[in-house]
């Protein structure tokens, strides 16, 4: 289906006047809504609105049935090799503080990153390494932005953990998740995977990929604000120690012992985000009926047409080849604030994107490279969308340089 077909689905592309419409170039921040999320969100509140697990009536029977459901949904979106392994969180950070929190360190175990990681992927390691004396590292990028594989498999020896992120947010760099996996294991390592950049993109295959552990957010992914997961193979969670703690984490209780239960309510305290988490499930079946294969094919068309558009008008920063940054759009322009480029955009032709250092700071710091703008597409973008783009950045370009 051509992009006009989603974009009926999505209310935010309907706010306005007719040509005055919302170009939402912001998804790796988060994207729109489908309407099939809000309604679902409407139907927990206004249908079953109550807590999952806890009270014997029927609406809480009815809110468990669709919580699970949820998690089910989840597992065959990611081919997780446990419905017991996903575990809802609040967020990629979330699930990442979890791992960081709870993974069973001694004190001088490794974790390796890359020099492309999220704060939400670098900062927990950083604590983890003030608070359990873990060591961190992180393997730096070639010249041309590519994953160094032959260094990574020097630095990978005697690695407790390998915690990469698989998507930039920064550049859109795609790592080679399936060979880092198998090199990993075979030094010995565990593997995890933050997957928020490429979750909603393109097709990720848990058990094709024998990753460990994975985490996304659901905001990325068609869903409401606040939801995650963290996915990972059901031996590790279980051995992992416990997180955030309380009710419904527990079988059983005296004033002086607990026993905890096992994965995944070990790590879900608490009364849920139930309303989230449920239409989270609606946003990946809305995903799962497009398609990702259709999904990553449609953006990297619009990545090869605004980087035909504007190669030459401004300074691209990553991959060369449009291909290797699917829906990112990263750039400069010498002598302009990347800040000002975004809000005038928004301002003379109503386009949301982003600008900044997009909380991958250690490489803008480690580059030299102030700030970027960053447009980032979805399924719902088209290139007349990208011809309003381009004529806005050359019209500032003409105004201010
Ligand atoms: N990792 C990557 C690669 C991201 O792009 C983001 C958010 O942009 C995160 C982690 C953190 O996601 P959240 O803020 O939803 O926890």
């Amino acid at each position: 289906m051509k992009p006009d077909g989603y974009r009926k689905d999505f209310p935010m592309l309907d706010r306005g006047e007719e040509g005055n419409r919302l170009i939402y170039f912001d998804n790796a921040c988060m994207t729109l809504k489908p309407k099939a999320v809000l309604d679902k969100i409407m139907e927990y509140y206004s249908e079953y609105s109550g807590c999952g697990g806890r009270s014997l009536h029927s609406i809480s029977s009815r809110v468990t049935e669709e919580y699970e459901k949820a998690r089910r949904i989840t597992k065959g979106f990611i081919n997780a090799p446990n419905t017991n392994g996903i575990i809802f969180t609040k967020n990629t950070t979330e699930s990442i503080n979890l791992i960081s929190n709870s993974f069973i360190f001694k004190k001088g175990d490794k974790v390796l990153g890359t020099d492309h990681e999220h704060n939400s992927n670098l900062v927990p390691w950083l604590k983890a390494r003030d608070m359990k004396g873990i060591i961190y590292d992180h393997v730096p990028s070639k010249k041309d932005h590519s994953f160094d594989i032959e260094l990574f498999k020097e630095m990978v020896k005697g690695v407790r953990l390998v915690a990469m992120v698989h998507v930039s947010n920064l550049d859109g760099r795609v790592i080679p998740i399936k060979d880092i996996v198998e090199i990993s294991h075979d030094a010995g390592a565990t593997v995890f995977f933050d997957c928020a950049q490429s979750i909603p993109h393109m097709p990720v295959d848990m058990k094709g990929l024998d990753v460990d552990l994975i985490a996304f957010s659901g905001h990325k992914a068609c869903g409401p604000t606040g939801t995650g997961v963290l996915a990972g193979k059901i031996e590790i969670l279980e051995e992992m120690d416990t997180f955030i703690v309380g009710g419904d984490t527990v079988k059983e209780t005296t004033y002086d012992k607990v026993d905890f239960l096992k994965p995944p309510q070990k790590f879900e305290a608490g009364l849920q985000n139930y309303a989230g988490i449920i239409g989270m499930g609606a946003g990946l079946e809305y995903i799962n009926n497009i398609g990702l294969e259709e999904i990553h094919s449609h953006e990297i068309g619009l990545n090869r047409y605004v980087t035909k558009l504007l190669g030459d008008e401004v300074d691209i920063i990553g991959p060369e080849y449009p291909a290797d940054r699917g829906g990112i759009f990263p750039f400069r322009i010498l002598g302009l604030n990347a800040h000002d480029i975004s809000m005038i955009v928004d301002e003379v032709a109503g386009i949301a994107m982003r600008s900044g250092r997009h909380c991958v700071h250690s490489w803008f710091n480690g580059n030299r490279v102030e700030s970027t703008a960053r447009a980032s597409f979805y399924i719902y973008n088209t290139k007349e969308e990208i011809d309003i783009f381009s004529d806005s950045i050359l019209q500032i370009k003409k105004d201010f340089l």
